[in-house]
């Protein structure tokens, strides 16, 4: 069994970038500049939103933190994103999702520049990353493509079973296990809440990627010998081990499923640390007009 390393591979690629930022600053050129808008005070999007922060500042990119009250009025958020949408020295922007009830995330969303929009939400990027057009791709589908690109693992004719449908890891991971090309060019299934025989399409799965939230979830019975498991879940629960008094969960019980797996994600320290890393991969991309000229 092989530990895909995300904290590991993540500070390569940081490095990786850093270098480039180098290179851009000694020819004389615009440092990458991300703004991150945040609305309110919810905890867990704030530590989001400072690790984001924190990593602009490791790889030397310029950062703007926008902060608006938890009551802004949806217009006054959208004004803001014109203002940065219109302002030429930042190259990428996200907001920070959950939005308080009264806004609308779609229209938010829509606001932002496409050529902006480094998070990937965008319905023109979304399109044109399932039609396998140049497009930012969000930031944990990002992370998990190039976790298997780093490690080399075979994708080609592999069956992949992705559990869970979100917009913003499922469905995106579908579409780009079963592009044309590496990685990709997997025969894929997408399961949810109300997938029958569940059990048994994981057992098939010749790659594994558990997104849907539900601690352990996935046990040694549902994973085939030789599988390649990708755990994307987080579920924080209170533990008395830590200083902290939290530890994180994945959906895959490790202990048991990891002597059957070829390689697997440890959580902590699988796609977590991949996710920051592919938005500051995007912003590069956004400062080098990589994506869209
Ligand atoms: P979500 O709640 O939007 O979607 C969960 C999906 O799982 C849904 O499509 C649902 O149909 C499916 N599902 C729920 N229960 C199921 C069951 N019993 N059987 C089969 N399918 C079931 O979640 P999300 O935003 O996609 O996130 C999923 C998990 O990944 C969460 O734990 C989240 O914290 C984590 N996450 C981690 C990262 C990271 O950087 N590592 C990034 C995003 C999300």
């Amino acid at each position: 069994m092989i530990l895909l390393d995300g904290k590991n591979i993540a500070s390569q690629i940081k490095i990786e970038i850093a270098d480039r930022v180098l290179e851009i600053d000694r020819s004389g050129g615009k440092m990458p500049h991300l703004a991150a808008v945040i609305v309110g005070n919810d905890g867990a999007s704030e530590t989001y939103v400072a690790h984001k922060v924190r990593a602009c500042k490791e790889v030397g990119f310029k950062s703007t933190l926008v902060r608006l009250d938890e009551q802004v009025a949806e217009e006054i958020l959208l004004e803001k994103i014109d203002e940065i949408n219109n302002n030429p020295d930042i190259d990428g922007m996200i907001v920070q999702l959950p939005l308080p009830p009264h806004i609308s995330e779609g229209k938010v969303i829509e606001r932002i520049k496409v050529e902006k929009d480094v998070d990937g939400f965008h319905p023109v990027n979304v399109g044109r990353m399932f039609i396998g057009q140049p497009a930012y791709i969000s930031a944990t589908p990002y992370g998990i493509i190039q976790l298997i690109e780093r490690y080399n693992i075979e994708t080609s004719g592999k069956h992949c079973v992705i559990i869970g449908r979100s917009n913003i890891v499922g469905k995106p991971m579908a579409a780009l296990m079963s592009r044309k090309g590496y990685p990709g060019d997997c025969t894929v299934t997408i399961c949810h809440s109300r997938t029958r025989n569940l059990d048994d399409i994981c057992r098939r799965a010749d790659i594994l990627v558990a997104a849907l939230g539900s601690a352990g979830f996935v046990n040694a019975e549902m994973v085939k010998e030789g599988a390649v498991v990708i755990d994307v879940g987080i579920t924080r629960t209170r533990s008395a081990e830590t200083r902290s008094g939290w530890k994180l969960l994945g959906d895959v019980k490790f202990d048991e499923v990891a002597p059957k797996c070829s390689y697997i994600t440890p959580v902590p320290g699988g796609v977590g640390p991949m996710t920051i890393v592919s938005l500051l991969a995007n912003t590069l991309k956004a400062s080098a007009r990589e994506v869209y000229g």
